[in-house]
């Protein structure tokens, strides 16, 4: 049996009766330290501050107020295990949970406004409608976790791991997601306005009628998507990866693809004009009734590319590769 005590200098002390041995739990970014939740028979880590996991501790209301008014203090969380806890709809606003361990952790609708994430552990957190604006979740863990209509504008979640993620419908304008991994995230009318997703991988990703309007995402990974309807109006995807992607009715409007990858990709009926596609790769792909009125498509590869009903007024195809494409009924 462990004894744990709080010390104001030290974030709790632990006393292990067998050994004698005492763990100043100060540096508590090693989860090898916690001890287990005091209950007979239960092998969980306690939660910070408490001798049980959320489950055996007993008041759970007072525990909430409590983290409440620490946050509220300005004291630092960094590090705290809150494994399985319910948050939900408390205040965190400006709270510091630098390396935190918050896997499966209940925060719907709570207020993480301006928080420290940096580092967490949030895998399989439900921060459904939780307010995120502005918080620095730089290289966090959100594997799995459920941010649906969550609120991540002016966010940042550089080299983030947002793999099998729900973002639907989530606000993330001007949000920083360069290196993010998210394949096989769901994104599903998402807003992406203005973010910053360089170097992103989405491969597998579900982003139907996701908006990335003026987006940044050079070099990103879209390989495999499914993002019919998308917004993509003046974003920048140049290099980009968007072998087979599904993109059927999508917007480009204006967008920047200089040597993107858009082999097999489906761009049927996408809205296309002024964008600026030079050097891409489009071999195989389906054009079919695309608005492709004032693009650049100099020195671009079309090979067996299918450009049925396709309107190409006004653009520019000098240089291109045009062998063995399906030029039927094409507007010139
Ligand atoms: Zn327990």
């Amino acid at each position: 049996m462990c004894l744990r005590l709080t010390h104001p200098a030290a974030r709790y002390i632990l006393i292990d009766g067998a050994e004698g041995r005492i763990v100043i739990g100060q540096d508590s970014s090693s989860e090898a330290i916690l001890p287990h939740c005091a209950s007979r028979g239960c092998y969980a880590n306690a939660i910070f501050l408490s001798d049980y996991c959320w489950e055996h501790t007993s008041d759970k209301t007072r525990y909430r107020i409590g983290i409440e008014a620490l946050v509220k203090k300005c004291d630092t969380l960094s590090g705290a295990s809150f494994v399985k806890a319910c948050f939900d709809g408390l205040n965190l606003a400006g709270a510091v949970l630098t390396g935190a361990t918050m896997a499966g952790t209940r925060l719907v609708g709570a207020n993480l406004s301006r928080a420290s994430l940096v580092g967490c552990n949030l895998r399989a957190a439900d921060l459904s409608e939780s307010n995120l604006e502005r918080a620095d979740l730089n290289e966090s863990n959100l594997d799995g976790a459920i941010l649906v209509r969550a609120n991540l504008s002016g966010a940042i979640l550089d080299e983030c791991i947002l793999q099998r993620a729900n973002l639907q419908g989530a606000h993330a304008e001007g949000a920083s997601l360069r290196r993010a991994e998210m394949s096989h995230s769901c994104c599903v009318d998402a807003d992406f306005t203005n973010a910053d997703l360089s170097s992103a991988s989405l491969d597998g990703a579900c982003l139907a009628g996701a908006i990335f309007a003026d987006a940044v995402l050079d070099d990103a990974i879209l390989g495999g998507c499914v993002m019919p309807c998308a917004n993509l109006d003046g974003a920048h995807l140049n290099r980009a990866n968007l072998v087979g992607t599904y993109l059927r009715g999508a917007s480009i409007r204006g967008g920047q693809l200089v040597r993107a990858r858009l082999g097999r990709a489906d761009l049927t009926e996408v809205e296309a004009s002024g964008a600026v596609m030079s050097r891409a790769i489009l071999r195989e792909a389906n054009l079919s009734r695309a608005n492709l009125a004032g693009a650049d498509l100099t020195g671009a590869i079309l090979e067996r590319a299918i450009l049925k009903g396709a309107d190409l007024t006004g653009a520019s195809t000098s240089g291109a590769t045009l062998t063995g494409a399906d030029m039927d009924s094409v507007i010139m």
